[in-house]
């Protein structure tokens, strides 16, 4: 692999990812990773990936009026005490640290450098780059649907949402992806997905996961 992304599971990225990271030759054989919020987790296991399928550089590609981001604002909004048994919360509760925002898109902002910061320092020795880019959603042209969202889990990193979507039998523009290479663990981005109205589950690729 050379380039992996990490990005959020929103169907409106689908059109996006596949046209700036898996179409694109400029770089080179690419692997997506996609969670609620594109999120970088703290999991060992992120890090051991990377080095282990000798990636050349890691793209954080979050999103502006992000559902998933939203949610972890509010609960800050709400006061530490009350996130207390949500993963999603907690994680993003120990990047921020004691570091204050003021609005949405500060916390938002605050969270991805914090992010970034955290893959650099530890992806630094093993000469792999970490950027940055955040995906201005107001500035796509999204295809119209009015469906309801359906979510996709998959195993499969290196193809097409809009194949992922085929295969599963899910519209694109209505498609939310969560992938990776281990599917086991994803309890609190499939509860978010839950949450946020996303009905349908759907599974692609080989391997066996929870
Ligand atoms: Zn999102």
């Amino acid at each position: 692999m050379d380039t992996l992304v990490i990005s959020c599971m929103d169907p409106r990225l689908n059109e996006y990812l596949d046209e700036k990271y898996i179409r694109n030759k400029k770089y080179g054989k690419v692997e997506i990773w996609r969670n609620a919020g594109g999120r970088v987790t703290t999991d060992r296991k992120l890090i051991e990936y990377i080095l282990k399928n000798k990636a050349k550089r890691v793209i954080l590609a979050p999103h502006t009026d992000c559902k998933a981001k939203l949610h972890i604002y509010e609960a800050l909004e709400k006061g530490i005490k009350n996130t207390a048994n949500d993963e999603i919360v907690d994680e993003a509760i120990g990047f921020l640290g004691c570091a204050e925002f003021r609005n949405r898109e500060e916390c938002d902002k605050l969270l991805d450098t914090k992010e970034q910061a955290y893959l650099k320092e530890r992806l630094e020795k093993a000469r792999i780059d970490v950027e940055l880019d955040v995906v201005d959603i107001s500035k796509l042209s999204l295809p119209k649907h009015d469906g309801e969202g359906k979510l996709v889990i998959s195993s499969i990193m290196d193809v097409e949402s809009k194949k992922l979507a085929e295969k599963a039998g899910v519209e694109l523009p209505s498609c939310y992806i969560i992938q990776g290479p281990n599917l086991k663990g994803l309890h609190a981005d499939i509860e978010l997905a839950l949450s946020l109205g996303i009905q349908k589950v759907s599974r692609v690729g080989e391997q066996n996961f929870e």
